[in-house]
């Protein structure tokens, strides 16, 4: 019960690694809200608050995180989730398709950090589900690889500056993980999928409650001492 009565955040909390997460951070004692695209999609992940809210839109955010302060009376830390893929190569990127993953793997991640600092007055915890690809290149994902390598930027930035404010600021780095985002990437190509999993020296994809584990311990005291750092659980890709 390391978490026990914080009210946390997770975004993009109805579906794999998120909803993973609310339910480890509620099972050791935290009170979660579940913030995705609309209320239903939030509520998927019991016992999750959940509520509707597009992290590419400041309102949005704003006003869901005002619901949390008015309904839990504070906000202890935020998951910063929400994200979504696209492999295409760079010749054949489109503006949108890369204004539309950097708004919201990075933009979001912004928005929703921004607005989470500001009413955490007592201090806090925040922690981005970056990504290895933020570390090192994942093949023909420019726009991703981009928008997760900024996240990181942007988690020790917060870490540097708000540390004196009690607020700590970490980043997850997973490698592959079964999801419902992976399994519709790979569906197409079974035979990828297992090459990328050879490529994880484990010799498999990640499960979401082993990126939930990490996060559960970024956000609970045990690491108070840890602040613009980044968990690397990617299974050893990174390690070659
Ligand atoms: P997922 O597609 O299963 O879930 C993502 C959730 O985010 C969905 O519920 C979706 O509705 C929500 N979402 C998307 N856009 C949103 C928006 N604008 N506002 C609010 N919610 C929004 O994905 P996942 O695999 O669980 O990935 C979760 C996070 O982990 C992402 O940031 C992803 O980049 C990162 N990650 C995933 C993997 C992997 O292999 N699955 C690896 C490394 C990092």
């Amino acid at each position: 019960m390391r978490l026990a009565d914080r009210v946390i955040v997770v975004t993009g909390g109805g579906s794999g690694i998120g909803a993973a997460t609310v339910q480890r951070l509620a099972d050791e004692g935290a009170v979660t809200v579940s913030f995705d695209l609309d209320e239903q999609r939030a509520s998927a992940s019991q016992p999750a608050l959940g509520l509707a809210c597009d992290v590419t839109d400041e309102a949005s955010v704003s006003a869901a995180l005002d619901a949390v302060i008015e309904r839990y009376g504070r906000l202890d830390g935020a998951v910063l989730n929400a994200g979504i893929a696209l492999e295409v190569p760079l010749t054949e990127t489109t503006l949108d398709q890369w204004n539309r993953v950097i708004g919201v793997n990075l933009t979001g991640a912004f928005l929703v950090a921004k607005h989470a600092v500001s009413r955490m007055p007592d201090g806090g915890s925040l922690v981005f589900h970056a990504s290895m690809s933020g570390l090192v290149a994942t093949a023909d994902e420019p726009a991703y690889c981009a928008s997760k390598a900024g996240v990181l930027g942007l988690s020790r930035a917060i870490a540097v500056d708000y540390a004196k404010a009690g607020i700590r600021s970490n980043a997850v780095c997973p490698g592959v993980v079964d999801t419902p985002m992976t399994r519709e990437q790979f569906a197409p190509h079974p035979e990828f999928r297992t090459a990328v999993e050879g490529m994880h020296p484990a010799g498999r994809f990640a499960r979401p409650t082993e990126i939930a584990a990490a996060t559960a311990y970024l956000l609970s005291d045990d690491a108070s001492f840890v602040t613009g750092s980044e968990l690397v659980v990617d299974g050893g890709y990174t390690a070659r």
